[in-house]
């Protein structure tokens, strides 16, 4: 662990980082004077205040969490309704709540994280067998949610009980159909 300390206002931070790694990183920090700092640093090294910088940024940048990018934008397929819900029989009832800004993501009471756009940010909680459940609903989202609904006999959308045949044949009812901009019957 080496601490560095900015001068000037005598805060300190501490990293495990070996400095040439921080270095590295900090070309992943996306700002100009994350860059600045970059490029002196390759250029002629930097001072301490400069290293007590580069050493922030960095550790910043790695506390943010990392989104698992997915293969569409669910954001924009989940906020056509307010609400998406269906069973995994491994995990139990998962919920795609519509928010102003992002798709909230509950496993059972547990809050799992959100998505925006086509990125997913997973909570601490979340368990990476969900996260491969919500990659494969982004592939195919009408075709997942479907197969949700033929296989629990209920809406995936609003959970009523599917009971017109061409209900139970798509996974989902006529007024959610419509409601997605969904083909039905
Ligand atoms: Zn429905």
């Amino acid at each position: 662990m080496v601490t560095y300390t900015n001068p000037k206002t005598n805060e300190s931070i501490e990293t495990e980082l070996p400095f040439d790694r921080v270095i590295e990183l900090l070309k992943d920090v996306d700002n100009s004077f994350a860059r600045s700092l970059y490029s002196q640093a390759i250029d002629r090294g930097l001072s301490g205040p400069q290293q007590y910088w580069a050493v922030k940024l960095v550790s910043e940048k790695i506390k943010e969490p990392q989104p698992v990018l997915l293969a569409s934008d669910l954001q924009a397929f989940c906020s056509r309704g307010t609400l998406i819900q269906f069973k995994l029989p491994e995990y139990g009832k998962i919920q795609l709540r519509t928010m102003p800004k992002c798709i909230n993501v509950y496993c059972g009471t547990y809050y799992y994280g959100n998505i925006i756009g086509d990125k997913y940010y997973s909570s601490r909680y979340a368990k990476d067998g969900v996260t491969a459940e919500l990659l494969l609903l982004s592939l195919d989202p009408i075709t997942v949610l479907a197969q949700y609904g033929k296989d629990s006999g209920v809406c995936c959308f609003c959970r009523r009980e599917l009971t017109d045949e061409r209900s139970v044949n798509v996974g989902y009812g006529p007024i959610c159909a419509e409601y997605y901009g969904l083909p039905w019957g």
